[in-house]
C-alpha cells in the first residue's frame, strides 16, 4: 500500500489523559483513535493487525473443532434474569430500554445467549460433544479504563463454549484448548512472557486457568514457580504455599496482563436454562460446559506493551500490518517504484512511503509504525536497498534479489 493514500497520518500528540504506552503509540502511529476512555476506533493499520490476530486465533480454534458463529450484542433482560446475573452483575452491565419499556443489556459475555441457543439442537447424548465460538464486541462498565486497549468498556473477545456429556470429555477438551492457547500465544510473539496461571475455579472446579503475560503495565500480580515456570495468582497463593503443578515453593512475583482465561463451568449455566440431554437409557442429565476467552484487543495492546522502544512499536512479524516499510528518499521515484513492484510481485506485504516529506520525518514515522523490516532507496543506492530490521541498528546494503531471497 502507498502511504500517501492512507487517510491517517502520524500524530505528534496524544490525548492528555492517555497515559498507557500501548494507546500512546497506537494513536500516534495511526492504528487506533480514542473516542472516549476505554472506547477506540480501529483505523486501517490497526484493523489489519486485529484481523491478523483474529486469523491466528480462528485457525487454532478451528483446529480443535470450534464452529464459528456470531451472536447478538443486544440481549433481552429475561435471559440475564434466568441466571440471576441481571442483578448480580448490575455494576458491569450497560442496561438500556426502548420506547415500549422493554429492557436490554449490551453483552459483557455470552453464556446467557449461547445456552438457550444450543438447547434447541441438543436432545440426546448423540448430539454431543461440540464447541462453538465467536469474535464479538463486549461491553462492560469498567471503573478505570485507563490502560488503553488493555481495559476497554467496549472490547473484542474470542469466546468459545464447549458442551459435553461427562466430565472426562470436558477434561479432554480442556487439555486441547490449552494446547491451542499455547500455540496462539506463541504465534503472536508472547511465548516467552506468557505463563499458564492457576486461578480459583469457583464453586464447581478446583482451578481455572489464566494466561498471564508478564509486563510492568499489568494490573494483576502473579507468582511464577521458579522450578516449572507455571504461575499461580494471588487467590491461590493465599491458599497454597507450593506450586500445584510441581510442588516447588520458590516463586517470583511479577506484574502481568491477563490475555486469556479458561474455565470449567460444569453445569452452572445448564441448570438455570434446563439444558439437558438423554443418555442411552433415556435418562436425563445436565449438559457439562467449558468456556474459553481471549481478549483480542487486549492482546494487541499487550503486544505493544512488550514490543516497543523509545522510538515506537516493533511488531512481531506474524501480526505486523505489513512486512516491509519501503522508503523513498530520492526525489526521483522511478527506482523505488520498481522496488515496490518487485516486492509486490514476489508476494510481500509492503507499506511504501512515497510521500513528499523530509528523510528525517519518514525515518521517524517508520520507527513509530514499527514494521519488521525497513528498506530505504536513496540517490546513492545504485540498484541496491538499505535493509534494516526494526529491532536492529545495523544497516546492510543489499541487491534487491538477494534481499528477496533472504525472505523467500
Ligand atoms: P479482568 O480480571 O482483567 O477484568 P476478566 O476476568 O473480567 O478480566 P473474562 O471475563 O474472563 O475477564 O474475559 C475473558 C478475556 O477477555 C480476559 O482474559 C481478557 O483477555 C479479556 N478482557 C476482559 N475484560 C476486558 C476489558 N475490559 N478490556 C479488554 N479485554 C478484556
Ligand atoms: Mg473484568
Amino acid at each position: 500500500m502507498k502511504q500517501s493514500q492512507l487517510f491517517t497520518k502520524t500524530l505528534k500528540n496524544v490525548p492528555k489523559d492517555e497515559t498507557s504506552i500501548n494507546a500512546q503509540y497506537l494513536i500516534r502511529a495511526g492504528y487506533i483513535d480514542k473516542l472516549m476512555a476505554g472506547v477506540y476506533s480501529f483505523l486501517p493499520l490497526g484493523r489489519i493487525v486485529m484481523k491478523k490476530i483474529e486469523d491466528i486465533v480462528r485457525e487454532e480454534i478451528n483446529e480443535i473443532d470450534g464452529q464459528e458463529i456470531l451472536m447478538p450484542a443486544l440481549h433481552p433482560k429475561s435471559n440475564w434474569q434466568k441466571t440471576g446475573r441481571w442483578d448480580e452483575m448490575d455494576d458491569i452491565l450497560y442496561k438500556l430500554e426502548d420506547t415500549s419499556d422493554r429492557q436490554f443489556t449490551l453483552g459483557p459475555t455470552h453464556e446467557e445467549i449461547v445456552v438457550p441457543l444450543v438447547q434447541q439442537y441438543i436432545s440426546s447424548y448423540k448430539d454431543l460433544p461440540f464447541a462453538v465460538y465467536q469474535f464479538q464486541t463486549k461491553f462492560r462498565k469498567e471503573l478505570r479504563p485507563k490502560a488503553g486497549l488493555l481495559r476497554g468498556r467496549e472490547f473484542l473477545m474470542k469466546d468459545l463454549y464447549s458442551f459435553h456429556t461427562n466430565e472426562t470429555d470436558l477434561n479432554d477438551y480442556y487439555e486441547k484448548a490449552m494446547e491451542a492457547y499455547s500455540k496462539i500465544f506463541s504465534r503472536v510473539g508472547l511465548r516467552d512472557v506468557t505463563h499458564l496461571t492457576y486461578a480459583s475455579g469457583g464453586a464447581f472446579s478446583k482451578y481455572s486457568h489464566e494466561y498471564q503475560a508478564v509486563s510492568e503495565s499489568g494490573e494483576d500480580i502473579i507468582y511464577v514457580c521458579q522450578n516449572c515456570q507455571l504461575a499461580i495468582n494471588k487467590e491461590i497463593k493465599d491458599e497454597t504455599p507450593s506450586c500445584p503443578e510441581c510442588k516447588g515453593n520458590e516463586f517470583q512475583e511479577e506484574s502481568a496482563i491477563e490475555v486469556g482465561n479458561i474455565f470449567k463451568l460444569q453445569t452452572k449455566y445448564s441448570e438455570p436454562f434446563g439444558l439437558h440431554y438423554d443418555d442411552d437409557m433415556s435418562k436425563s442429565h445436565d449438559v457439562i460446559m467449558g468456556c474459553y476467552g481471549i481478549g483480542l484487543s487486549r492482546l494487541m495492546g499487550t503486544i505493544v506493551e512488550i514490543y516497543h522502544d523509545e522510538k515506537g512499536i516493533a511488531w512481531p512479524e506474524e501480526v505486523a500490518p505489513f512486512k516491509f516499510h519501503l522508503i523513498n528518499l530520492n526525489n526521483n521515484s522511478v527506482q523505488s517504484d520498481e522496488v515496490y513492484d518487485s516486492l509486490q510481485k514476489a508476494g510481500f506485504a509492503v507499506l511504501y512511503d512515497d510521500r513528499e516529506l523530509s528523510a528525517g520525518k519518514k525515518l521517524q514515522d517508520a520507527d513509530l509504525i514499527g514494521l519488521p523490516y525497513r528498506l530505504v532507496v536513496g540517490s546513492k543506492s545504485d540498484g541496491k536497498v538499505e535493509y534494516k530490521p526494526r529491532s536492529s541498528d545495523e544497516v546492510e546494503l543489499l541487491p534487491l534479489n538477494e534481499m528477496i531471497k533472504k525472505h523467500a
